[in-house]
């Protein structure tokens, strides 16, 4: 089955801005989400094929693949690392974006059932943003951060009672955590409000942490930052994130990585592409030039003769690693000719007399110019 244009699946034309992209593709994502079609095939395979356009179309590197060479940029695992495969298969985080904007619209949001006792006291998520060089991305680091949190208060042990002295029981809700209410016919159990559903009130605080449980304190942490990570990559690291509160879970840190611009390397998703200078001569007689690879080494790469300006070379396995996979991207080299300047009268002279013996054998695209300016003239 052939796959269809990406903008024409979210419906909008190829100048959309990143807003509209994101507002056609949550019309989309809400219509057909398997949530609201439950059992229905046809809404599944088109709300997979709007996750998957709006997957390439709002990532920067990967719509400009895309724009240049169509679905043919993610083939050979070109793009779509994790495939789209099923619901949930995404290995960008940005969906999370969208989904946390409109899982209200479903009306209640049954993704997020877990609300109890301790998700209420659950700790909050972190964000720490990194940047690293393009290098680092391709090598991966482990690396030392350090942010502020609320930790586990080791003098109460987290429970905001002062040491040798137990909390008492919560006199508003007896002790069960939850309170009923009558509305009407029903009856409604309500996590109590005074102890958030812990059951317990403190009478004694913990003077370290005035019975809070946690303290704020500056933690360092040693992060591993995997090989292939790209800009704006999230990592999620489960519960490194506050202490929750009154035995509830910890929040995530999330690392939000940035990978600067390299001076000579361009990337595009595990590609990486470089322009390469060349003169005329070289060009013209074939030569062997030696470019540097993002390891840091040499790679040499023959250039023969009578190569046109633009041609690329593509050395395997020399660009950026996959992330969680043992192979890599390609490097592209595209020979850029350079036509010599401020030239010295030697070199004039020796062009001139190129030119004389120049023939139209050694320009075809001239001579094929020419004959069809010729038939044009005439007609
Ligand atoms: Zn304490
Ligand atoms: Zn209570």
């Amino acid at each position: 089955m052939a796959k269809r244009d990406y903008y024409d699946v979210l419906g909008v034309n190829k100048s959309a801005s990143p807003e509209e992209l994101k507002s056609a593709y949550r019309k989309l994502a809400v219509k057909y989400h398997p949530d609201k079609n439950p059992g229905d095939k046809g809404a599944e395979d088109k709300f997979k094929e709007a996750s998957e356009a709006y997957g390439i179309l709002s990532d920067k590197s990967k719509k400009e693949n895309y724009d240049n060479f169509g679905h043919a940029a993610f083939e050979n695992g070109g793009g779509g690392q994790g495939g789209f495969g099923g619901f949930g298969g995404f290995s960008g985080a940005d969906f999370s974006d969208i989904f946390e904007d409109f899982f209200g619209d479903f009306g209640g949001g049954g993704r997020r059932s877990s609300r109890g006792r301790s998700s209420q006291n659950r700790g909050s998520d972190l964000r720490y943003d990194l940047t690293i060089s393009l290098e680092e991305a391709y090598l991966g680091k482990k690396q030392n951060i350090q942010f502020s949190t609320s930790e586990k208060c080791n003098t109460c042990k987290g429970n905001g009672s002062k040491p040798g002295t137990n909390p008492d029981r919560c006199t508003y809700c007896g002790g069960n955590g939850r309170v009923r209410s009558n509305q009407g016919f029903f009856t409604v159990q309500q996590t109590c409000p005074q102890c958030a559903g812990s059951g317990e009130e403190i009478t004694n605080p913990c003077t370290d942490c005035s019975g809070q449980g946690n303290k704020q304190t500056s933690k360092k942490i040693s992060v591993t930052i995997p090989k292939g990570v790209d800009d704006g990559t999230r990592i999620r690291l489960a519960g490194k994130g506050e202490a929750g509160t009154r035995g509830g879970v910890s929040g995530d840190l999330y690392l939000f990585i940035n990978v600067k611009t390299h001076e000579l390397f361009k990337r595009s998703d595990v590609n990486l592409f470089f322009e390469f200078p060349i003169s005329i001569a070289d060009a013209a007689l074939g030569t062997t030039i030696e470019i540097p690879t993002i390891d840091g080494k040499k790679a040499k790469i023959k250039i023969p003769d009578g190569t046109q300006d633009g041609k690329q070379f593509r050395l395997k396995g020399k660009g950026m690693p996959f992330m969680r996979r043992g192979d890599y991207g390609d490097l592209y080299v595209q020979v850029k000719t350079e036509v010599p300047v401020y030239l010295n009268k030697e070199q004039k002279e020796l062009l001139e007399k190129f030119r004389e013996i120049e023939n139209e054998k050694s320009n075809p695209s001239i001579k094929k110019f020419f004959q069809k300016a010729k038939s044009f003239w005439k007609s």
